[in-house]
């Protein structure tokens, strides 16, 4: 997986995950909070894998904005095709 998909994976994920938790609250649903708990877990897990640099392989900040270049190489990441 590249890293574009992965940072849309990661934030559609959360989005579901935060959703799923509300509902659960809302309706009083356990499954419905363990389901979005569970989403939230691996959108987590595949972005701390595939969340990275093609070029160097440097981790890339999780919680904030995709950088336009990477910390560690300075490759452009908006621009790339990957
Ligand atoms: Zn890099």
């Amino acid at each position: 997986m590249g890293y574009k998909r992965s940072y849309a994976v990661l934030h559609l994920g959360m989005l579901w995950a935060v959703l799923l938790v509300l509902c659960a609250i809302s309706f009083h649903a356990p499954l419905a909070a363990a389901g979005g708990v569970a989403i939230g877990l691996v959108s987590i897990l595949q972005a701390d894998i595939y969340y990275k640099c093609p070029e160097c392989g440097k981790k890339l900040p999780l919680w904030a904005v995709m950088p336009h270049f990477c910390p560690g190489c300075g490759r452009n990441l908006r621009d790339a095709k990957v």
